[in-house]
């Protein structure tokens, strides 16, 4: 067998994926300005558009092209920059997931028929306005945007508008299309907005129960943890399996801090909730943590704590936006931090984390001071007393 060259990833012949606002990309990993399929017009191609023709554009033909032909897919830098760095990215973990699946398999499809999995965002429905999310992931962010002025790019008015009806979930012909690819389905990504508060779904499960499909699809989601839906567990129970990742960004008010307006007990309150349930059903939990500069000088503590509970952590780290990302601390902060972080070096992802902050390029730690205060004076918050490590009055 011929092993997969250095671009071929399987997600182009294997997943659909899409936006808040229903159109169609790569993966939740490519690159935002890169990813989004279009047709030979330019026009993007949408989930409400038939399928066949939406996975199977231009632009998809020319990443499964490019891929097999060993060349670079532009949408793909996150997974290259991150294999660099020694990182395991997205591509290696689609590789791990098809390990038979070479390129020379799939050398004459360059248009495919089916999908196995759904990365589903389910519009921008949240309650929740996180400091490193925005008006296209959460609906609760818009007013304070548009007071953050210029500080963030700030949307068109077509583009305000759409953002604010929150269209394809509650679109009938959107479901009805998916049930088509139920019976290949393995796996079903469900994230937001928060995808505890979109109900739409719930009719798309009872559907993979009622025509016998459920048992072969495993369900991820990934939820906020402050809301929880008790019509859930019962659907959950006909699935092959299902496993949560709850976003948990610090301990207590740091969490609070970063992910407005949660209450940490709450969601602790609610992980319990799932950590029963995955007791005697085929639940897996796990916490999820996006590092970046307001919570890395307490990563080891949260992993402490976590693993008191018996959770584990998948760290992540934000890329975009990136005045919030790790290498843009001041030198002096970046060793503060990775002498920190030594305290936990071998739980998976720490020295990844200690590898980032290595490559300090403090252009951007104004725009973080600015957008930071800003923010604080808009929520009455106060960094200087969250993350005194910082030393920002
Ligand atoms: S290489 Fe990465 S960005 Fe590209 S399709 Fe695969 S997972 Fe997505």
């Amino acid at each position: 067998m011929i092993k997969p060259n250095n671009t071929f990833c399987p997600v182009p012949w294997k997943e659909l994926s899409a936006t808040p606002s229903g159109s169609v990309r790569l993966c939740c990993s490519s690159l935002q300005d890169a990813n989004i399929s279009k047709y030979e017009d330019g026009s993007v191609a949408k989930l409400t558009d038939d399928l066949q023709l939406a996975w199977n554009t231009n632009f998809f033909q020319e990443v499964r092209k490019k891929m097999l032909a060993n060349e670079h897919v532009r949408a793909c830098e996150n997974c290259y920059r991150q294999d660099n760095a020694g990182i395991k990215s997205a591509k290696t973990a689609w590789l791990e997931k098809y390990p038979d699946l070479s390129n020379e398999d799939l050398a004459s499809t360059i248009k495919i028929d089916q999908v196995e999995l759904l990365d589903l965002r389910l519009g921008n429905i949240c309650n929740l306005r996180c400091r490193m999310c925005d008006p296209y992931s959460s609906s609760a962010w818009m007013k304070e945007w548009r007071d953050l002025g210029e500080l963030v790019p700030q949307p068109d008015d077509k583009t305000w508008s759409r953002l604010e009806k929150n269209e394809w979930p509650q679109d009938p012909r959107v479901w009805e299309q998916l049930k088509r690819v139920v019976p290949k389905l393995r796996t079903v990504r469900l994230t937001g907005g928060e995808p505890f508060l979109v109900t739409a779904n719930k009719e798309f499960l009872k559907y993979c129960i009622q025509s016998g499909h459920a048992s072969h699809i495993e369900l991820n989601y990934s939820t906020n943890g402050t809301v929880w839906d008790n019509d859930l567990p019962e659907l959950w129970k006909h699935f092959e399996q299902v496993n949560l990742r709850v976003s948990v960004d610090g301990l207590y008010e740091v969490n609070d801090y970063i992910r407005t307006p949660s209450r940490f007990e709450q969601i602790l309150r609610n992980i319990d909730k799932m950590q029963e349930l995955a007791s005697h059903a085929p639940v897996k939990v796990i916490i999820g943590c996006t590092v970046q500069i307001y919570n890395i000088f307490q990563i080891p503590s949260f992993i402490e704590f976590f693993r008191n509970k018996n959770l584990f952590i998948n760290l992540d780290f934000v890329q975009d936006p990136s005045y919030l990302a790790l290498n843009v601390l001041p030198k002096n902060l970046a060793e503060k931090a990775q002498q920190i972080l030594q305290k936990e070096i071998a739980y998976p992802g720490v020295s990844a984390l200690v590898n980032l902050l290595d490559s300090s390029k403090t252009s951007q730690w104004n725009q973080f001071i600015a957008y930071t205060k800003k923010l604080d004076q808009l929520r009455n918050q106060n960094i200087s007393k969250i993350v005194p490590e910082l030393g920002l009055e």
